[in-house]
């Protein structure tokens, strides 16, 4: 169906930050395939990892004990907060399961109702929940009836998060950095200010790290970088670096409230889906990608920097680790057609903006290979 307008390209074969078309012709991928390819293309340990599994057992239902999936539970939970994990196949999934779990935990305890208060310009997936939880209307036109339960306020907004909270709601569901609405960074010390706050109203917070996990924004988790701990948590996007996965982080308590029968997934935390994640989560760890993407990340910050001051239209530049959007004065979009042609990956979210999310593994030299390529690509356009 076409519910995608899509790029003149046929890309057939990938290898590190590098990916090639059907003609042999070669692209700097700036995308990731949106922040999921993370080690990069075809990463070795992946695609051994998957070899080996895919071998020996694809699939086998959660009606059975499956060792790959307590194994990479564990390893989450060993780099994360205590907790407890369910395994499904995407983000919309792992954050639908997110607003099920927090709706029966307020609902077993009885306390507070099971309104979720989110945020304008987020985004938290394509499903009807996960629509009606996202706080951007051009996702919920013609969809009409859009679920109930969530309220929207503005992003970083503390004090109009105070004033909504009443006894209906039971929960905030937030993005560290928000993705799809244009990589918006929330000021300084928010996230702290809303664990108090959730503390002092007894509400869950539950935090979207689908974009920005797996060491997307300089940190394994991007709560890591405020130093608070959330009480459920959503992963997607890189958890498989490409292979199809979504994860359920919650605390004991909170993900207790899931008994047997309340929730389930066919496919979710099969065998081969977790042997990528054990593959990709173990290199991670393993060769520091986190401190990797925050050291590349502010060098692609410099760089950038440094083409603003003969770029005028550039009118702002931000993020965190290699989580960056360079926000211009005018429309931009004809820069994704004009990057292929050029050799690069590049988006354009909401016409002005420049998403870069290169593949985490990305070195100084592709840096300043893609910087180049922007950089001309502007001059050419007299911006
Ligand atoms: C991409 C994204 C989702 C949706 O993930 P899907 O795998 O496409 O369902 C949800 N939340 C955030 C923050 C995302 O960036």
């Amino acid at each position: 169906m076409n519910t995608y307008s899509r790029l003149q390209v046929n890309l057939v074969r990938g290898k590190g930050v590098k990916v090639w078309d059907d003609t042999g012709k070669e692209y700097i991928d700036m995308l990731s395939g949106i922040a999921v390819c993370n080690l990069g293309h075809a990463h070795p340990a992946v695609v051994k990892a998957l070899q080996d599994q895919a071998e020996r057992l694809f699939h086998c239902s959660n009606l059975y004990h499956i060792p790959q999936q307590e194994t990479f539970a564990d390893m989450i939970v060993q780099n994360s907060f205590d907790s407890r994990v369910f395994f499904c196949n995407s983000g919309a999934e792992a954050n639908e399961g997110a607003i099920k779990l927090a709706r029966r935990y307020c609902s077993l305890e009885g306390r507070r109702g099971s309104r979720i208060v989110t945020f304008s310009g987020s985004f938290h997936g394509r499903t009807l929940a996960t629509v009606a939880a996202t706080g951007q209307d051009r996702f919920k036109q013609g969809y009409d009836p859009i679920p109930a339960g969530f309220v929207s306020i503005p992003f970083g907004d503390i004090d109009a998060l105070e004033e909504v909270i009443d006894d209906e709601v039971g929960a905030v569901m937030i993005e560290p950095i928000q993705g799809e609405g244009g990589i918006i960074v929330p000021p300084q010390g928010f996230f702290k200010k809303l664990r108090n706050l959730c503390d002092r109203h007894g509400l869950l917070l539950i935090l979207d790290e689908v974009q920005t996990g797996m060491a997307r924004t300089g940190s394994l988790f991007g709560y890591m970088y405020e130093d608070i701990e959330p009480d459920v948590m959503t992963l997607a996007k890189a958890l498989g670096n490409g292979f199809p996965v979504g994860a359920l982080v919650a605390k004991p308590k909170v993900a207790e409230a899931f008994s047997p029968g309340t929730h389930a997934s066919t496919f979710g935390g099969n065998p081969l889906a977790m042997s990528a994640c054990i593959a990709t989560l173990d290199t991670m760890l393993k060769d520091d990608i986190a401190k990797h993407s925050l050291q590349q990340g502010s060098y692609l910050k410099t760089c950038l920097e440094e083409i603003k001051e003969i770029h005028p239209g550039i009118k702002e530049i931000r993020g965190r680790g290699l989580m960056m959007g360079v926000e211009f004065d005018r429309n931009i979009s004809s820069l994704c057609a004009e990057g292929i042609n050029k050799g690069i990956l590049l988006n354009v979210q909401k016409e002005r903006i420049l998403r870069l999310v290169p593949p985490l593994v990305i070195s100084k030299a592709e840096i300043d290979a893609a910087v180049g390529i922007i950089d001309a690509l502007l001059r050419e356009k007299g911006l």
